[in-house]
C-alpha cells in the first residue's frame, strides 16, 4: 500500500456559547480547523484533523498546519501509511519540530491501518478498557457567579468533571473557585486551569486561599521552572499541560516530581503515535492523564475517544468531547456524549466518515 495523495480542507467551527475565553484575555469565537485526507493506491482513505486553540495558545496556528503539510507531504508520497513508525521517522527527518503539522497525517495513517486490518484504532492502541470514557467540561472565563451557573447547567447535562478557566486577577479567580465549589457534589471533580496566566506569587495566593477546596491546580505559570516552584509550595494536586510538549519534557517533569496529572494533547505531542508513547509511560509510572487535543471537531473527538478508551481506567483522569462545543458537524460516526461520557467507535479505523458537503473542496493537494 502506498500514499498517492495528501489533501487538506479548511473548516470553520463556531461555538454554541459564542466564544471561548481563557487567561490573559485570550478568546476564540470561530475555530479554524484543518481536515487532512491521506489517499492510498488500494482504495483506502484515512482522515485526520488539527485545530489549534487560536494562534496564541501553543506555538501552532491554523494556517501553519496547511503550510506545513505543503512542506511535508511531498516526502510521504509513495510510502506505506500502515508502517506508522517508519512514517513518523520520515516526517521528523523531513521537517524539524512542528509537531502539530504532523498530527493530522499521523492520525489519518492510524485510520488507514484500522481500515486495512478491519480493527478500530482503539484496539490497535491497546484495547478497550471499561464501558465509556468520562468527560470534563471546560468552563469559559467569565464572572464567578456566571461560571458557577454554567457549571450547574453542564452538571444537569451529565458532566461531573469541570475545568475552570482561571489565570486572571487572583482575587477574582479565588472567587471563581469558591463560587463553583458551592454547586458541586461529592464525586465531582474540579480543576482550576490558569493556562500560564499567573505569576508565582499570584499562584501561591490562589492555592493558599482555596486550601479547603477539593481542587486541582493546572499550569499556573508560563515556564516549567515557575510551575515547579509553585508545585513545591502547595499541597494541591497538580496538573501540567502547556510545558509538557514532548517525551523529554514529560520525563524531566516526572523525574522532578513536578505533577500528579499530565495533560496530553494529540497535536501538541505530534500525533497519536507520540501521544501513545507518553501515555504508555504514564501508565507504567502511575501518572494520571487528561487525554485530549488543543481543540477540534468530530474527527479530533473520535481520535481522543480511541486514545482514551484504550487507556487503563485508573490512569484516565478525564477527556474532552470537543464536537459538543461546536455548532458544525464535519463527520458522521463520531462519538456522541451520553451522561457526561463517550465511547470509541467499534468500526474499523477512527469510525468516522467526513461530510463532504461540510468540508467542501480541498484547499491544498499534494500528489
Ligand atoms: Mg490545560
Amino acid at each position: 500500500m502506498k500514499i498517492t495523495a495528501v489533501r487538506a480542507y479548511q473548516v470553520d467551527l463556531p461555538l454554541h456559547e459564542g466564544s471561548y475565553k481563557w487567561s490573559g484575555g485570550k478568546s476564540v469565537s470561530v475555530f479554524d480547523s484543518t481536515v487532512v485526507e491521506v489517499e492510498t493506491d488500494q482504495g483506502i482513505t484515512g482522515w485526520g484533523e488539527v485545530c489549534p486553540l487560536g494562534p496564541f495558545y501553543l506555538p501552532a496556528y491554523a494556517a501553519g498546519v496547511r503550510a506545513g503539510i505543503i512542506e511535508l507531504a511531498p516526502h510521504l508520497i509513495g510510502y506505506d501509511p500502515r508502517e506508522i513508525g517508519v512514517l513518523n521517522e520520515r516526517m521528523d527527518a523531513a521537517l524539524q519540530g512542528h509537531p502539530y503539522v504532523k498530527s493530522g497525517i499521523d492520525m489519518a495513517c492510524w485510520d488507514i491501518l484500522g481500515k486495512a486490518t478491519g480493527l478500530p484504532v482503539c484496539t490497535l492502541l491497546g484495547g478497550r478498557f471499561g464501558e465509556a470514557v468520562t468527560l470534563y467540561r471546560a468552563i469559559s472565563q467569565v464572572a464567578p457567579d456566571a461560571m458557577a451557573e454554567n457549571v450547574a447547567g453542564y452538571r444537569k447535562e451529565g458532566y461531573r468533571r469541570f475545568q475552570l478557566k482561571v489565570g486572571g486577577d487572583p482575587d477574582t479567580d479565588i472567587a471563581r473557585i469558591h463560587a463553583v465549589a458551592k454547586v458541586l457534589q461529592t464525586g465531582d471533580r474540579l480543576v482550576a486551569d490558569a493556562n500560564t496566566g499567573w505569576l508565582k506569587h499570584e499562584a501561591m495566593r490562589v492555592a493558599d486561599a482555596v486550601r479547603d477546596v477539593d481542587v486541582y491546580i493546572e499550569q499556573p505559570c508560563r515556564t516549567y521552572e515557575e510551575c515547579l516552584s509553585v508545585r513545591r509550595h502547595t499541597a494541591k494536586p497538580f496538573v501540567l499541560d502547556e510545558n509538557i510538549d514532548s517525551l523529554q519534557a514529560f520525563l524531566r517533569a516526572h523525574e522532578d516530581g513536578a505533577m500528579d496529572v499530565v495533560n496530553l494533547k494529540i497535536s501538541k505531542l505530534g500525533g497519536l503515535t507520540k501521544t501513545r508513547q507518553v501515555r504508555d509511560l504514564c501508565v507504567s509510572l502511575g501518572v494520571g492523564m487528561t487525554l485530549e487535543d488543543s481543540w477540534g471537531g468530530d474527527i479530533v473527538t473520535a481520535a481522543i475517544a480511541h486514545l482514551a478508551h484504550s487507556t487503563p481506567e485508573p490512569n484516565r483522569f478525564t477527556s474532552t468531547d470537543f464536537n459538543s462545543y461546536v455548532t458544525v458537524s464535519i463527520a458522521e460516526g463520531a462519538p456522541q456524549r451520553v451522561d457526561g461520557k463517550m465511547r470509541a467507535s467499534t468500526t474499523p479505523g477512527l469510525g468516522i466518515e467526513p461530510r463532504r458537503d461540510v468540508i467542501g473542496k480541498p484547499v491544498l493537494e499534494v500528489r
